[in-house]
């Protein structure tokens, strides 16, 4: 977009900060969010025994009160469509099957998926523990124009299905701006700060999904990568979980360890190392590098065809995939899963233009649309944990690379979103004691709990957010990766 297009949402205080104060600030607050647990394992000098702070936004990011509201009013219409479309085998076999043809990742997921249908479901239930990804688009049409706060709408980025972290992180966040406004005397401004109970809403989901499955000597298993770098966010949610009821055990195995050890009982209980597992919530197992051989995909089905409640099941993780975002945004399809009209209506406004790269004509369309305007679009494989997308001149590229081939159909197109830009300072473990003032761009992830099965749902709720910003420059702002930092939203 050209300069003079680029909007800027006002700033939570008056900025820049005199230097003094900014570097006095910076100092306090890296300690603060280093000593309430605001931190990762650094990936560059790993050590089991230290930890880095995570990258933080110094000052919250305005938001508009409105929309924000908006934002966690639609989440229990997100998490029931989700939640019936992850239910609906004829859809999620329609969706995919052009995709589990080239793709092999998602092929092998989905070949889980029939077995266990095919077999007959163990445990009915699904839990579902989802995060919403949102971003406002700048350059809305159709809406009046206001005072100096752009005029903006959110736009869905996309609806994770597994491993949506950051609910410990994302209030934590709001804990170290709330710690920075008051050292900078703006204690009047603390009020604009949202609640934010992410953590408490994920760990009852799990709680709520342990007393279903009802053997008080179960325990709920964390699925983990072989190397946690987000630990804090994760043993966060196992604190939380030991704090709000100490009665149910939290363990924590990668997929090879279950591959290696964990057995189906009489019943299909899954056993592992002399543990009976009520609740899986999987930390891991969303991208290929995390099953190293056959071991890990035996695993994954191993706890599919157990009796386990699952977050998320097969068909849940299947559901969250970009693909059937795509489909789900063609037209007359939402209705098939939301009844009531004016809710349709408001899940189509947060969606935006995707499309499938299918050899039809829409398909044929999208390609001459990327190939004329590559700048207007993003290029999407079914791949989760950032840093897979096609952004920019490289669209063009990639398409023309990939246009007579099949591979063409596991990815979609999605129109970019433009968010209003912000402006602050990031704060970065090696980064300089003086942070300079930097453009940013801000998503908004709402989670959202739900518990139910094939005929009915009976807990559906939003249970908090998370911000993530990134410098207004980088395509990807994952925190770990380095681009992003923890921020929280100022309402105005
Ligand atoms: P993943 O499942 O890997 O997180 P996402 O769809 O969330 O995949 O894409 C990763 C990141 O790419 C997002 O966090 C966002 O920063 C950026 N991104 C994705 N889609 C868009 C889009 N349509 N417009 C602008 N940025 C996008
Ligand atoms: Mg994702
Ligand atoms: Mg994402």
């Amino acid at each position: 977009m050209s300069e003079e297009n680029v909007k800027h949402l006002p700033s939570a205080i008056p900025l820049p900060l005199p230097e003094a104060e900014l570097t006095d600030v910076v100092e306090k607050s890296k300690d603060w969010a280093l000593m309430h647990g605001a931190a990762m394992r650094s990936k560059t000098t790993f050590s089991e025994d230290s930890l880095n702070f995570a990258p933080f936004v110094l000052v919250p990011t305005a938001f508009p009160r409105k929309q924000f509201l908006k934002s966690i009013e639609i989440q229990p219409i997100l998490n029931e469509l989700m939640h019936k479309v992850a239910h609906s085998r004829e859809f999620l076999t329609e969706c995919l099957q052009e995709t589990i043809k080239v793709d092999d990742f998602t092929g092998r997921l989905f070949n889980i998926y029939e077995t266990v249908f095919n077999e007959g479901v163990t445990q009915p239930i699904s839990l579902g523990l989802v995060r919403s990804d949102l971003m406002l688009e700048g350059s809305c049409k159709g809406h009046a124009p206001s005072d100096s706060t752009p005029i903006c709408c959110w736009k869905q980025i996309e609806f994770n299905t597994i491993a949506s972290g950051f609910g410990w992180l994302g209030p934590s966040s709001r804990a170290i701006q709330r710690y920075v406004l008051q050292e900078l005397g703006h204690s009047d401004k603390l009020k604009n700060l949202p609640d934010n109970n992410a953590l408490e809403g994920l760990c009852s989901g799990m709680i709520e999904a342990w007393k279903l499955y009802g053997n008080s000597n179960a325990v709920v298993l964390f699925i983990i990568e072989d190397v946690t770098y987000n630990i804090c966010d994760q043993r966060f949610h196992e604190f939380k979980i030991r704090e709000m009821d100490p009665q149910v055990k939290v363990i924590r195995r990668n997929l090879t360890e279950i591959g290696d050890r964990a057995t189906l009982g009489a019943k299909k209980e899954l056993i592992i190392d002399g543990f009976e597992v009520a609740v899986i919530y999987f930390r891991a197992g969303y991208e290929p590098g995390h099953y190293h051989s056959e071991k890990e995909w035996d695993a994954r089905l191993l706890m599919e065809r157990s009796l386990a409640i699952k977050s998320p099941t097969i068909h849940y993780h299947l559901a969250g995939t970009k693909k059937v975002q795509q489909v789900l945004a063609r037209p007359g399809v939402l209705e098939n899963f939301l009844s009531d009209p004016s809710q349709v209506e408001r899940v189509r406004n947060i969606f935006t233009g995707l499309y499938s790269l299918d050899f039809d004509e829409v398909g044929e369309q999208a390609i001459q649309m990327a190939i004329d305007d590559p700048e207007r679009f993003v290029l999407k494989p079914q791949r989760e944990g950032g840093g897979n997308n096609v952004y920019g001149l490289e669209v063009r590229e990639a398409i023309k690379r990939m246009k007579d081939s099949e591979e063409r159909t596991a990815w979609i197109l999605m129109e970019r979103i433009h968010p209003p830009l912000s402006r602050g300072y990031m704060v970065r473990p090696g980064g300089s004691k003086v942070p300079e003032m930097v453009d940013m761009v801000s998503e908004l992830g709402i989670f959202g709990v739900v518990l139910g099965d094939g005929e009915s749902i009976w807990y559906n709720k939003q249970v908090g957010h998370m911000l993530r910003t990134k410098v207004s420059t980088a395509d990807e702002g994952g925190v770990a990766a380095g681009l992003g930092a923890l921020d929280s939203p100022y309402l105005i």
